[in-house]
């Protein structure tokens, strides 16, 4: 699955592919603007110069998919306060421990003396609360439709063994909200979508249909290699050119068009859709994040320690917002490899393995 999708005679017919393609589209649309939603995606367009091969009439913008990337300032010193003020063990993955907020980040926390421990999926957590029963383990619940299954059933698990000083920071989002914010925004023109591998393995595909059906753009759900992405992308533009709107999935070999069933149902049972969540560089959207559901709402960290959601605004200066928006690049923003760099960040997209600003600094694209 890996060296059939890096075959060089296979590329070249893609690229072909996309450049007849191409012709057929109305210069008056020319440049295509495509988002890939998925910063894994954009950092496999980065790692392999797919943007070195293609005509210069595809433009990428790098979409809202890293998880990290779109978490805002408030929510990290949110996190600061339970595990500073409240002496809770706090449990987060190890993306979100650099990511600034305006109390420093989890790590600044950490070595003032804050118990913060870097955990691989939240059963870990768990773990750690039956290993210390005297002390509150909260987990900082992060991601989108791709990690919230691993929650789901971690509380169903903590309710079923009565794990009662366990509890959840919920800061899961879902995909669809923030894709319908940008196309709803008049500054930011999409022409069509590569769609996430990851997430639409839970979700399917039908999650995108609202792309094609209420905005009349393509959406084409790629995989990771750069075949995947490159056949997705002839996909698109093939759509484009025959000026038609669907969504497509080049990932069948991972992703089915009515996703996993199973962690569907664990999420349905244990979350439901919040009346609004924030997004750095997007704002509030309404119903695009998840709260725990009544019956699990006993875990919700912020209702048991009495937190609210801070909101904090961006640092001086810092250009995450308008490059989550797809309206500057990288390394056009003024901070870019000078005051903001992957060992001293300033925003999420240079902390996180998935970030916009990381994978520029990484393969140095731009500069
Ligand atoms: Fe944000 Fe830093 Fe990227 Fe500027 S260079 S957009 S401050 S992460």
């Amino acid at each position: 699955f890996v060296d059939e999708f890096r075959d060089p005679a296979a590329v070249k017919a893609a690229l072909a592919q996309i450049e007849s393609a191409l012709t057929q589209v109305p210069a008056s649309r020319k440049p295509l603007q495509i988002m890939e939603v998925c910063g894994g995606h954009t950092h496999a367009i980065f790692k392999f110069a797919l943007g070195q091969l293609l005509p210069d009439d595809i433009e990428f913008v790098h979409g809202p998919g890293c998880p990290v990337c779109v978490l805002p300032r408030g929510r990290i010193d949110d996190a600061i306060t339970l595990a500073e003020e409240h002496g809770v063990i706090l449990c987060s993955y190890g993306d979100a421990l650099r990511v600034p907020g305006d109390k420093g980040s989890l790590q600044d926390a950490k070595s003032r003396g804050a118990d913060i421990r870097v955990v691989y999926s939240p059963l870990d957590a768990l773990a750690l609360a039956r290993e210390y029963p005297n002390k509150q383990v909260a987990f900082f619940a992060l991601g989108f439709e791709t990690t919230a299954p691993a929650t789901a059933l971690t509380l169903k698990q903590a309710a079923l063994d009565g794990v009662e000083n366990f509890s959840v920071l919920c800061h899961h989002i879902t995909i669809g909200p923030p894709l319908r914010a940008i196309l709803d925004d008049p500054g930011i023109r999409i022409d069509g979508f590569i769609g996430p591998g990851h997430v639409s393995m839970i979700t399917g595909e039908q999650v995108y249909d609202f792309i094609a059906e209420d905005y009349a753009k393509p959406l084409v759900i790629a995989g990771f290699e750069p075949l995947d992405l490159l056949q997705a992308l002839a996909m698109v533009v093939k759509q484009i050119a025959a000026a038609e709107a669907r969504v497509e999935n080049q990932y069948r070999r991972a992703v089915t068009s009515v996703g996993n069933r199973i962690a569907q149902q664990a999420m349905g049972e244990v979350f439901m859709p919040a009346p609004e969540s924030d997004w750095r560089g997007l704002g509030a959207i309404p119903e695009s994040g998840l709260m725990l559901s009544e019956a699990f709402r006993p875990y919700d960290a912020e209702a048991r320690f009495g937190i609210g959601r801070t909101s904090v605004a961006e640092p001086e200066g810092c250009g995450c917002a308008r490059v989550l928006r797809g309206q500057l690049k990288p390394h056009q923003c003024p901070l870019f490899g000078t005051i903001c760099k992957p060992q001293m960040p300033v925003g999420a997209l240079m902390v996180s393995s998935e970030g916009a600003c990381a994978a520029y600094y990484q393969y140095r694209a731009g500069v």
